[in-house]
C-alpha cells in the first residue's frame, strides 16, 4: 500500500458510515404516498413502510435480538420479506436469505451451519420447519408471517404472528450508527457439489452495490431500466442474492414496488396488467414459464423492461419476448458477487451498426458496471488480453464481492487465488469491453481435442422451430472423452429426431460458428429440464438422468 495523507476530521465531524438505514432517507422524501403492494392482500405507502420497518426493529429487538445475531427468514417474494431486509441489518444483526428450494437437509445445514437464532417463517413452511426443527442447534425463537384467517402455528419459541406484532409494537426506533464493515446479509450458494457454502455481505459493499446498481439502472440511455416513474416486481426469489439487489435501490428511489408471493403465473400476469409494472427480472426458465402460461396468450405485455440473467440469454428466448412486447437485457452476476457485475450497453457504435448485430451484443453477458474490474485469466494465473478471442477463466474485482466463505477459510482462499475472485466460467472480453460467458468451466465440453460450449450449443438448438427448450450436456465417451448430448423439451404437435437436429446444424457447422464434433449423436425428448432452486438447468442431475436412461435402452432416446 503506498503510504498516502490521510483525510483530517474534526473531533466531532460526522463519519455517516455507509449503513443500509441510510438508503432509507430519500425514498420517503421523493414519493411519501407511492405504494409497496403484495398481491391482492395489502397495499401501503413509504411512510408506512418507514414505519414497519421501525415496529419490526422493536419486535426483533423486544424478542431478544441483539447486533450481532443472525435472523433467518423463510418466505416467498412479499412486503414482509422487504421489511427484513432493512429492520434486520438496521439493528446491526445478520439477514440469513433462507433457500426454501433447498431440500429439507441442505436447509437444516445451512441454518446450523449460518448460527440462525431467530427465524420467521411463512405458514407454508411451517411443516417443513417442523420436520427439522428438533436438528437445530442455535434456533431460541420464531415468528410466524401469514397471510391466513389462523394467526398461530405449532413452532417452538414462537413470539407470535408478525402483522399482530407489528401492530403492538411502536412505530419509532432510534437507530444507532455502527461500523460499516459489519456483516448485513448472508445466504448460502446453490452449489451443486457438496454442502453449500455461505457468503456474505457488509453494508458498506450492500450500499455501494446499491448506488452502482441504479446509476447502472437509470442512467445507461441504450437501456434505462429502471427510473422513479417505473413500477418494479421481482420475479426473482428475495432469498437469491437480495433479489440482485433491486429492492434496496427500488426503495431508495421511492419507485412503486409489487411482490407477488408464491410465483403462479396467474398470479403474476394478473399484477403486471393491474399495477402496470414496467420492470422486473429473472432467470430465462421462469420467464418461458411465465409466456407460456394459458393466462398468458392473450396478455399484452407491451412496455415491459427486464433484465435476464443467472443463466444465458439465448436469441430465441429475446426474439419471443420481443414479439411479446418485452425488451430484455442480458445481465451477469453471481452468489458471490452480491450479484451485479455486468449489463449490456450498447454504445454509439454498436447503435450504428445493425438490429441484428445489436441484438447479438444485448444477449451477451454485457458491460462491467462502474467500480467493477473484470479480467480473463489462464490456468497458471496469467492474465490474458481482452482481444474476444483468449479465453480463460472471468476473474473479477469489485466492492462487493463476498471476502470469502463463511467457516471455510480454504475454500475462500481458493476462491480468491492470485487476488481476483473466481467466477469459475470461461469467458472472453472483447474491444467493447463485453464479456462474453462461454461456458462454465465445469460444464465445457471436451470431445477429442475440442472445446465445446454447451451454451453455444443450446442457443443454436434453440432455434430450431420445434424446440421449445434445451439443455446441452458433455456425456463420457470411450473414443472421444465426452460427447455433446442435447435434452429437448418439443414445442406441442411438432417431432424432431436426432437426423433432424443434425440436419439443423450442419450449417453452423458450414458457416463456421460451431465444428463437425458438437453435433450431438444422441439426444432425449422429455417432457420437463430438471431445474435448480433458483429454476436454472440441472446439469448434474440431466448427466445422472442420461447415464439411466443410456443403461436402460429408454425409448426417449435418439441416435444418429
Ligand atoms: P449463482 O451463483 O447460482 O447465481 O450462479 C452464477 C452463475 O450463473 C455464473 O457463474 C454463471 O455461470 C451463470 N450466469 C449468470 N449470469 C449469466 C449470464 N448472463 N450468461 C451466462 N451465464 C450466466
Amino acid at each position: 500500500m503506498l503510504q498516502t495523507r490521510l483525510i483530517p476530521a474534526a473531533a466531532n465531524a460526522h463519519q455517516a458510515p455507509l449503513l443500509i438505514k441510510r438508503l432509507l432517507l430519500s425514498g420517503i422524501r421523493y414519493e411519501k404516498s407511492r405504494e409497496i403492494v403484495y398481491r391482492d392482500q395489502m397495499r401501503y405507502g413509504y411512510a408506512t413502510l418507514n414505519e414497519r420497518i421501525a415496529r419490526l426493529a422493536n419486535v426483533l429487538t423486544e424478542a431478544g435480538v441483539k447486533a450481532g445475531d443472525t435472523v433467518a427468514v423463510m418466505d416467498w417474494d412479499s412486503h414482509r420479506y422487504l421489511e427484513c431486509m432493512f429492520a434486520i441489518p438496521m439493528i446491526g444483526a445478520v439477514l440469513h436469505t433462507i433457500n426454501i428450494r433447498l431440500s429439507a437437509d441442505q436447509i437444516l445445514y445451512t441454518m446450523n451451519h449460518a448460527e440462525d437464532k431467530f427465524v420467521l417463517v411463512n405458514s407454508e413452511f411451517v411443516p417443513l420447519y417442523k420436520g427439522i426443527e428438533s436438528q437445530l442447534t442455535t434456533v431460541q425463537k420464531t415468528i410466524l408471517l401469514t397471510d391466513a384467517v389462523e394467526k398461530s402455528a405449532d413452532m417452538g419459541g414462537l413470539v407470535g404472528e408478525y402483522e399482530n406484532l407489528l401492530a403492538a409494537a411502536s412505530p419509532r426506533y432510534d437507530f444507532q450508527d455502527f461500523d460499516e464493515n459489519s456483516i448485513a446479509t448472508t445466504f448460502y450458494t446453490t452449489g451443486t457439489t457438496g454442502n453449500p457454502k455461505g457468503v456474505y455481505f457488509s453494508h458498506r459493499q450492500l450500499v455501494l452495490h446499491t448506488l452502482a446498481e441504479a446509476s447502472v439502472l437509470g442512467s445507461l440511455d441504450s437501456i434505462r431500466l429502471l427510473g422513479t416513474n417505473d413500477v418494479y416486481m421481482p420475479i426473482t426469489p428475495m432469498f437469491h442474492v437480495h433479489a440482485w439487489g433491486i429492492p434496496y435501490v427500488a426503495t431508495m428511489l421511492g419507485v412503486k414496488q409489487v411482490y407477488p408471493g408464491r410465483y403462479e403465473p396467474d398470479m403474476l400476469c394478473q399484477l403486471i396488467k393491474q399495477e402496470k409494472v414496467t420492470f422486473s427480472h429473472c432467470v430465462p426458465t421462469i420467464l418461458q414459464m411465465v409466456m407460456n402460461a394459458p393466462i398468458a396468450q392473450d396478455h399484452d405485455f407491451g412496455g415491459l423492461k427486464m433484465i435476464i440473467g443467472g443463466s444465458a440469454l439465448n436469441r430465441s428466448l429475446y426474439d419471443a419476448a420481443k414479439a411479446r412486447g418485452i425488451q430484455l437485457t442480458a445481465a451477469y452476476g453471481m452468489s458471490e458477487t452480491c450479484p451485479l457485475i455486468s449489463c449490456a450497453h450498447i454504445n454509439d457504435e454498436l447503435m450504428a451498426g445493425s438490429e441484428d448485430e445489436r441484438t447479438t451484443y444485448r444477449i451477451k453477458a454485457g458491460v462491467p458496471v462502474p467500480l467493477v474490474e473484470a479480467a480473463i485469466m489462464s490456468a497458471d494465473g496469467t492474465l490474458l488480453p481482452a482481444d474476444g478471442e483468449s479465453q480463460g477463466e472471468l476473474v473479477l474485482r469489485a466492492p462487493w464481492l463476498t471476502q470469502g466463505y463463511f467457516r471455510e477459510p480454504e475454500k475462500g482462499a481458493e476462491l480468491w487465488e492470485h487476488g481476483w475472485l473466481h467466477t469459475g466460467d470461461v469467458a472472453t472480453i472483447d474491444d467493447f469491453g463485453f464479456i462474453d460467458i462461454r461456458d462454465r468451466i465445469k460444464d465445457v465440453i471436451k470431445t477429442g481435442g475440442e472445446w465445446i460450449s454447451s451454451l453455444a450449443l443450446e442457443d443454436l438448438i434453440s432455434r430450431h422451430p420445434a424446440v421449445r427448450e434445451v439443455a446441452v450436456v458433455g456425456v463420457v465417451d470411450p473414443q472421444w472423452g465426452e460427447r455433446p448430448f442435447a435434452l429437448l423439451v418439443l414445442r406441442e404437435g411438432q417431432s424432431l429426431d436426432a437426423k433432424g437436429l443434425k440436419e439443423h446444424l450442419k450449417p453452423f457447422v458450414d458457416q463456421g460458428s460451431i465444428n463437425k464434433w458438437a453435433i450431438p449423436s444422441q439426444i432425449a425428448l422429455v417432457t420437463e429440464v430438471p431445474k435448480t432452486s433458483v429454476g436454472k438447468l440441472d446439469k448434474k442431475r440431466i448427466r445422472l438422468d442420461i447415464v439411466q436412461w443410456q443403461a436402460a435402452g429408454s425409448p426417449f432416446l435418439s441416435t444418429v
